[in-house]
Parts: C-alpha cells; structure tokens; sequence
C-alpha cells in the first residue's frame, strides 16, 4: 500500500477516456488499496484512477470515512431529481465550484470480486458518483461549474469534500 501521486488539472491523463477493467489482477488490486490510501491521507470523499495516472474504470468513494465503495466499471443506471452544490477536487487543489448534479443516482458497477452490485446514492454519496464516473470519461467538474471556481476556505476538512 502506498499514497500515489495524484495527478492536476492540465494533466492530459484527466481528460482522457479510461478503458474497462476485463480481469481483476494483483496489480489492480495494489492500485485499488493505493486509492484507497491516497483518497483518505488527502481527506477526500473520492478518487478516481485516472487522478493518481492510471487510465482504467475503477473509483473508490467514502463519504462518512469509514465505508468505503470501490466501483469497477461503473455505469449510471438511474437518476432523479436535481442538487446545485459546491464540489471540490483532489486535481485542482484550493478550489470549489457550483455543479448542478442529480439528487439521486443509481450506479451498477463490479466489486473487487468483479462480481456486479448496484449502489443508490442521494446527497454528497450521489455527488462523488457522478464526479468520479465524469473522471472516467476525461471529464472535469470545472468545466461543469455555474459561474467561476472560487477559491475553497484555507481550513479544509474532511466536509470540504474534495473528489
Ligand atoms: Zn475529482
């Protein structure tokens, strides 16, 4: 287990499209628990693992910091409502931004096991979904931001939620 070096916005691995995981490895597994590790020694409540240079499908997520999903080819099945909230990025440090996403969003997506699963999310959990699924497509949430980025309070924790 390691902390990988995660990647800033002008890096062209951010906004390239990242390919399926076909076959669970050894070597995925080791990326999946660096994820892990650097999502939480930088507090933030998602990675995605274009972020830390690695071009394929797979997202961790934890929003309560004690529950971690790890989404492998994930694929947004459902999505109701409307939320405008303020969104942060461990790619584009110091900066938050207004993005409009749904209120409610149904990912299915393959565990460690590679074996299928679907997750619900409303909130912050339905906000990392979407922003880390985005990442999988080579998309950014500044390109997503009502108005201007803002620069984020200097005293970031872990509600800051930095994806
Ligand atoms: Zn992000």
């Amino acid at each position: 287990m390691a902390i990988r070096n995660v990647r800033k916005i002008g890096d062209e691995t951010l906004e390239t499209v990242c390919r399926p995981v076909k076959k669970m490895t050894d070597h995925i597994q080791e990326l999946i628990d660096d994820m892990l590790d650097t999502m939480y020694d930088a507090n933030g409540v998602g990675l995605a693992a274009p972020q830390v240079g690695v071009l394929r499908r797979i997202v961790v997520i934890d929003v309560t910091g004690e529950d971690p999903y790890v989404l492998i080819n994930p694929e947004i099945v459902e999505t109701q409502g409307e939320q405008e909230c303020y969104e942060g990025c461990l790619s584009v440090p110091g900066k938050v931004g207004v993005v409009t996403r749904p209120a409610y969003v149904k990912v299915r997506a393959l565990n460690r096991d590679m074996e299928e699963f679907e997750l619900e999310g409303e909130e912050l959990l339905a906000r990392a979904i979407c922003h880390e699924c985005d990442h999988l497509d080579g998309i950014m949430y500044t390109t997503k931001v009502i108005g201007e980025l803002e620069d984020a309070p200097l005293n970031t924790e872990k509600d800051d939620e930095e994806e």
